[in-house]
């Protein structure tokens, strides 16, 4: 049986891979968008910072986005995809967990990261409402209430300074690391009082907040903790087509978004982990034109073949 080819599979149904395929289906392309339906801030109830879209509940920006693209004729498949064989001249091989597979010219993955959180009770469940990560996603909201950062990870001291901007009630967790004296000189400059205590437990009663629980017991009552998350990006099929992946995981060569795979692209957070939701749809916006012009070359290539 002959499988449709697809000018373009895209991997990734949150802003990013949304955002190329309303693009891609738009320049008439094919377009197939597979999603395992778990974008980054699902947890989150509001997205903001969006231009037009400050608040909005993120699951409905995704819904629109959905509907949008479906009305260009992009086909949704709402599964995983487990594996990916072939290559740019005569097409890629796309799997998923239910074993369906699906050809596809050109791929654009928009898988985005993972988060990796404390390994400390209530960690999980205070993620995106309690826990946080981005000053300018929660900062305003939470900024009237008393903070604390979570420190002893790479750019801690940073994240504290930067938080300083919407609280001046600031704790900074030192969690067992030693603080640098130049990063205690800095901290204290801003009003950031230090804790050496380490964090063993978020507290969460109900569906509000109560504050951290130390190792030694002292329970601190703060409304919100903030956490810079190692941030893992989902480049294994990049990996599996034998492509650069670099030792933090990333698989592009430069901002465009290229791999070191021939048709293959990365977009959104896969690219910048620190990216908005309009960054990373602005992003996968330009990566789908340059999908588009390296279709346009294949075409002529193909047709040049054939007149011959
Ligand atoms: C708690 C929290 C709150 C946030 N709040 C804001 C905010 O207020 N404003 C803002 O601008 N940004 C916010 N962000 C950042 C925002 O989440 C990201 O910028 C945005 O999600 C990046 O979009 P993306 O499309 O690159 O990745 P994602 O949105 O993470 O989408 C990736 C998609 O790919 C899917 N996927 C992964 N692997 C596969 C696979 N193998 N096969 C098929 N599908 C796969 C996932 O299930 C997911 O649906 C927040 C982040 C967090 C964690």
């Amino acid at each position: 049986m002959t499988r449709e080819l697809f000018d373009t599979a895209i991997v990734g149904g949150g802003a990013a891979g949304l955002s190329a395929a309303l693009v891609l289906a738009r320049s008439r392309r094919s377009v197939v968008l597979l999603d395992a339906g778990a974008p980054r801030n699902a947890p989150a109830a509001h997205m903001h910072g969006f231009l037009s879209r400050d608040g909005f509940p993120p699951s409905r920006l995704l819904e629109i986005g959905r509907e949008e693209i479906a009305s260009y004729g992009a086909r949704l498949v709402p599964h995983s995809v487990t594996s990916v064989t072939g290559d740019a001249g005569d097409g890629f091989v796309l799997t998923t967990d239910e074993g369906v597979e699906i050809a596809a010219r050109r791929i654009i993955l928009a898988t985005g990261v993972e988060d990796v959180l404390p390994d400390i009770p209530g960690a999980r469940e205070a993620w995106g409402r309690f826990l946080l990560h981005c000053p300018y996603c929660h900062g305003y909201e939470v900024g009237d209430g008393s903070l604390a950062v979570f420190g002893g990870v790479p750019g801690a001291v940073r994240h504290a300074l930067l938080l300083r901007q919407w609280s001046s009630d600031l704790t900074y967790f030192a969690n067992g690391s030693a603080i640098a004296e130049e990063d205690a000189r800095l901290l204290g400059a801003r009003g950031i009082r230090v804790n050496d205590g380490r964090i063993a437990e978020l507290l969460l009663d109900g569906e509000s907040f109560r504050g951290v629980r130390l190792e030694s017991g002292d329970v601190v009552p703060v409304d919100a903790v903030f956490l810079r998350p190692e941030s893992r990006p989902r480049t294994e099929l990049v990996a599996a087509l034998g492509g650069v992946v670099d030792g933090a995981g990333f698989a592009h060569l430069d901002a465009s978004g290229r791999t070191s795979v021939p048709g293959v692209w990365v977009t959104g957070n896969l690219v910048d982990p620190r990216g908005q939701v309009i960054t990373a749809a602005g992003h996968a916006n330009a990566v789908a034109m340059d999908v588009n012009a390296d279709l346009v070359d294949d075409d002529v290539r193909v047709e040049l073949l054939e007149t011959r």
